[in-house]
């Protein structure tokens, strides 16, 4: 007999094999077998047509009503029409072979019909559909009970091909051994694997299918939690040199000169770092936070504490011009602390360093030297930091900021600066549901800041409907200008640099709309006309680092009044003189990337205020997305927002390698107990028995799955 490895032309036929090789990659039964049903149709329960929608790929079912004959010579063609009991859809078939291929469509008969839903004459038609009907022609087994499993199909393959070779492989398949452990099935009631691969395809009920899918969705989460336990226990295997806090040290002096208080949770979280950093193991932690909740000061803290004890820390940004903020900041914040060996340094004064890949020659060679010999106890930097030539005299910690931008294996480049591997803090900005935070980052453990300092007023959103109200426009011009009179600075965001070059930060435009605004254009149109007088600056991926680090430097000191930008200044910018925002072309814009935006402001005592102004006209699905924004400024329910619509393939990665992804039916939205439940099995499971030498079916499952997309998919970030 054959189990699930059997490849597939030994028990579907050459001719279905190719064709399933060719369309989903498939090679063994495994591969189709996890080739789940989209969806399962009711015999006799047919589909609602008037939902689908012109340029769907749809599978119905649906009834015959009429076939015409129609035209001749070359326009000779077949229409028919299909009916759901209400509504009607037109199917039309040219040629003469046609006509006798689709005789068999009688009115009354019921059928699948697969195709692309077109438009002609403005009504929805289906042109040169497959299709069979729903007697006769499908292999009994896969039809057998009331439901009809439609697969994701090709045109090459329609889903009944998929259905037949399914059947006929589960008929000559001998029972599968299931992989996990009878006790963890028990635990959490989930049906045996066998059955549940058997019901998933050919369920006899509707509760059974969605029995089954639930175990698969756990053999899913289970199997990612699996390779998730094993790295993080690996990594915490590892040797690391502790690093415990000195109580008069640097870190000590710093909190003494803090001119404000600590947040709860910036006391919290710092209380488990210093705890975590004391241990000869590296820590491993994702800090999450909202916009402007204070991760830096948490990071700070960190770094000192590394430094107090003999170690240095690397500082790794996202953009040369986040580098450069974070190194003036940390300067700033340390003052004679990170003065060491210049006049006026502290005693025990360290120095922070900065490495960027626009330095000049000089420049970097002595940064270079105070990161090999030890001097620079902190050193900022952009990915140059990474680079090879790069040495630190006794790198202890490493701290990421923006996560998001850094893959793994930058991070793991970082961390092999290190005779042992440092410590390991991990910032986002972009706060991450939990679901993607046990997933996409599981190899970290996470804490998370919710609340924001004190005595932050809320920042005030607001859109403005251009096209509906064009008077409201030239209030945001009004408003910037009362800002500034006021003292404080303003943000003017757009899409686009403009100007003519290609661009890299505009959002793909495959639309009929008119092209994004552009830096370029809308600076010399403000300045000339409604924020004349102001002094503006741009500021955009185009410029040097040389430049953007001066424009950044004279906003920062209150020399410029409005900076018209691209979303250059989403991540990090901490300016908080700056009041008012407008987003032009707001709708352009993601949802987490505007909230990632706004964060820019309201980041002093000031009430901050963000206006989104868009042309979609408020019937538009972006309308309701800025609508969320400016409703909330709850960053969780925002990212939820965007998990949403960005469809879960884009974060799971599954078409990230051009490869099947092996998560077809976890969703980070609707599985968060069972990403939970997995998580916690795995765990423990791991901590038993590291290497699964006592579950060998798990193991080799772990192993297909890492080598299956050389696990890339979990280190997309
Ligand atoms: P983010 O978490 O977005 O990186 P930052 O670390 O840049 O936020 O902090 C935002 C601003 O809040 C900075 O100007 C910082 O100095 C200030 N800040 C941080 N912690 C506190 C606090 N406990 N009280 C008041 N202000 C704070
Ligand atoms: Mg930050």
């Amino acid at each position: 007999m054959s189990t699930i490895t059997t490849p597939l032309v030994d028990l579907v036929g050459d001719r279905t094999a190719k064709a399933l090789a060719k369309a989903f990659e498939m090679r063994t039964a495994d591969d189709l077998l996890r080739h789940y049903p989209r969806r399962l149709a009711q015999r006799g329960e047919l589909t609602d047509l008037a939902s689908l929608e012109v340029d769907d790929d749809v599978t119905v079912v649906a009834e015959v009503v009429s076939r015409t004959e129609k035209g001749y010579g070359k326009s000779v063609r077949a229409e028919v029409v299909i009916s759901d009991g209400r509504g009607r859809l037109q199917l039309v078939f040219f040629g003469q072979r046609s006509l006798h291929r689709t005789r068999n469509l009688t009115p009354g008969t019921q059928g699948l019909f697969a195709g692309k839903v077109g438009l002609f004459n403005r009504t929805r038609q289906l042109a040169h559909p497959d299709y069979v009907l729903l007697s006769g022609e499908l292999d009994v087994d896969a039809y057998a009970g009331a439901l009809i499993p439609v697969y994701p199909a090709t045109k090459d393959l329609p889903t009944w091909t998929i259905a037949n070779a399914v059947a006929q492989v589960l008929r000559m398949l001998d029972p599968i051994p299931d992989p996990v452990p009878a006790d963890i099935r028990a635990r959490h009631r989930l049906s045996g694997f066998d059955a549940a691969i058997r019901s998933m395809h050919a369920p006899a009920s509707t509760e059974e299918w969605f029995r089954a899918k639930h175990r698969l969705v756990w053999d899913e989460a289970f199997g990612l939690q699996l390779v998730l336990a094993q790295r993080r226990a690996t990594a915490a295997a590892n040797p690391a040199v502790a690093r415990p806090p000195k109580p008069d040290g640097l870190r000590a002096a710093f909190e003494a000169q803090l001119p404000f208080t600590l947040t709860a949770g910036q006391r919290e979280v710092g209380e488990v770092i210093a705890g975590e950093l004391s241990r000869p193991h590296p820590m491993q932690r994702l800090l999450q936070g909202e916009v402007g909740s204070g991760k830096t000061v948490v990071a700070l803290r960190a770094m000192l504490q590394v430094v107090d004890a003999g170690g240095q820390a690397a500082l790794l940004a996202p953009t040369e011009v986040l580098a450069a903020q974070h190194a003036r900041t940390i300067d700033a914040m340390l003052g004679p602390l990170a003065h060491a060996g210049q006049l006026g340094g502290a005693e025990q004064a360290t120095r922070v360093a900065l490495l960027t890949g626009s330095l000049s020659a000089g420049a970097k060679k002595a940064a270079l030297l105070e990161a090999a010999g030890g001097a620079a106890g902190i050193v900022v930097g952009t990915h140059a930091l990474i680079q090879e030539h790069v040495q630190f005299a006794e790198l202890g910690l490493v701290v990421v900021d923006e996560q998001h931008r850094f893959g793994v294996e930058q991070r793991d480049a970082l961390r092999s600066k290190a005779t042992s591997p440092p410590h390991l803090l991990v910032m986002t900005a972009t706060p991450i549901p939990r679901t993607v935070a046990m997933t996409v980052f599981g190899d970290l453990e996470t804490s998370t800041l919710s609340e924001l300092p004190a005595g932050r007023a809320p920042i005030l959103t607001s859109v403005v409907p251009a096209a509906e109200k064009p008077a409201w426009v030239e209030r945001v011009w009004q408003r910037i200008r009362e800002e500034v009179a006021a003292g404080h600075q303003a943000y003017i965001v757009c899409p686009r640099i403009g100007a003519g070059a290609a661009e890299e930060d505009e959002p793909s435009g495959d639309d009929a709309r008119r092209p994004p605004l552009a830096v370029l254009d809308v600076l010399p149109m403000l300045a000339e006309g409604p924020l004349h007088g102001l002094r503006i600056a741009a500021l955009h991926g185009r410029l040097t680092p040389d430049e953007k680090d001066r424009t950044m430097t004279d906003f920062t000191a209150g020399r410029v009044d409005v900076l018209v930008a691209t979303t250059v200044i989403e991540v990090g910018v901490d300016v908080p003189n700056a009041t008012v925002m407008a987003v032009l072309d707001a709708d352009r814009f993601g949802v987490s990337q505007l909230h990632q935006l706004r964060g820019r402001i309201g980041r002093g005592n000031n009430q901050g205020v963000c206006l989104l102004v868009t042309e979609a006209p408020e019937a538009a699905p972006a309308r309701e997305r800025l609508a969320a924004v400016s409703a909330t400024t709850d960053g969780f329910a925002l990212a939820r927002l965007d998990v949403e619509q960005r469809r879960e393939g884009d974060i799971l990665g599954a078409a990230q390698s051009g490869r099947r992804s092996q998560l077809k039916l976890l969703s980070l939205l609707r599985d968060e107990a069972t990403i939970d439940a997995a998580r916690a099995e795995a765990t423990a499971l791991v901590a038993d028995d590291p290497a699964l030498e006592r579950q060998p079916l798990l193991a080799a499952q772990v192993a297909t799955l890492l080598a299956a997309d050389n696990a890339d998919y979990l280190e997309k970030s």
